[in-house]
């Protein structure tokens, strides 16, 4: 089954735009997952076809309508749909990889787009829409946040990514952040490759290559660190205690 992406936008023009190059591209062009981007203005009753009004209670912006919006999700999905029904917004659940799995998993995604202030609170409940952000910031619209997620989706999908190891190892994957990468040439201005790397010993280069990860995951991102080792210490089975040799611990 073909992972099939309905996404609705007041910009559907943008897609699939970078997901057309490259690996997602690739998929695209081999069906190995479908995009359909549709127009939300399209179901807009009035003569101007607008979408947005005024918000209720007062305020900035325009707000996107429920009627509108609901219109075009009945029109993209029907009730019985199984796909996940995502609104891009800065106030939802932040993405991760692990998100990214369990759509990769699922049979596709409605993905919404949100414009203005946001959309009306009314339709997020009756259509029962899953509030996702990608970060702690604003952007213009939810159309970059929706290709975020589907590249990050798409290159799991079976059969897109050629080299299914690289995947394994990857930041986020293990927990830690991925170790640095070195290839020719051997010397870049004064800097060598490390040493350990082009010494053909397996044990040697994993080890290396752990270690450095743990490094900059501590450095960079205590949060995924903390996580680590919480998992790590319940990993290992407990220690034994100190063995008692009747010397208080003390070794002659
Ligand atoms: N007033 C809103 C921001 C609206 S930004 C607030 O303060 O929460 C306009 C649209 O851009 C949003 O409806 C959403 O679809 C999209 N968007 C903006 N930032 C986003 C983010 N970090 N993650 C996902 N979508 C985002």
């Amino acid at each position: 089954m073909t992972f099939a992406a309905t996404v609705l936008s007041l910009y559907p023009e943008m897609f699939p735009g970078p997901l057309g190059a490259s690996l997602a591209g690739r998929a695209l062009d081999k069906s190995l997952w479908a995009l359909d981007a549709r127009q939300i203005r399209d179901h807009a009753h009035d003569r101007h076809r607008s979408v947005d009004d005024t918000p209720a209670g007062g305020g900035a912006g325009m707000v996107l309508r429920a009627d509108i919006l609901a219109a075009a999700i009945d029109a993209a999905a029907p009730a019985d749909d199984p796909r996940p029904r995502l609104l891009m917004s800065p106030r939802g659940r932040p993405f991760t990889q692990r998100m990214a799995h369990d759509l990769a998993d699922g049979p596709g995604a409605i993905i919404v787009c949100g414009r203005f202030e946001g959309v009306d609170q009314r339709v997020i409940e009756a259509r029962n829409l899953q509030e996702v952000s990608i970060g702690d910031y604003i952007l213009s619209g939810g159309e970059l946040a929706a290709m975020v997620v589907l590249d990050a989706v798409v290159r799991l999908i079976p059969g897109v990514m050629g080299n299914i190891e690289s995947g394994k190892t990857e930041s986020f994957e293990t927990g830690l952040l991925e170790h640095p990468h070195y290839t020719r040439p051997q010397m870049f201005e004064d800097r060598a490759i490390p040493d350990v790397l082009t010494s053909g010993d397996h044990a040697r280069i994993a080890a290396w290559r752990l270690e450095q990860a743990k490094r900059l995951t501590q450095d960079r991102r205590p949060d995924l660190w903390e996580r680590y080792e919480g998992k790590e210490a319940a990993r290992k089975p407990a220690r034994n205690p100190p063995p008692s040799d009747g010397q208080n611990g003390k070794t002659a």
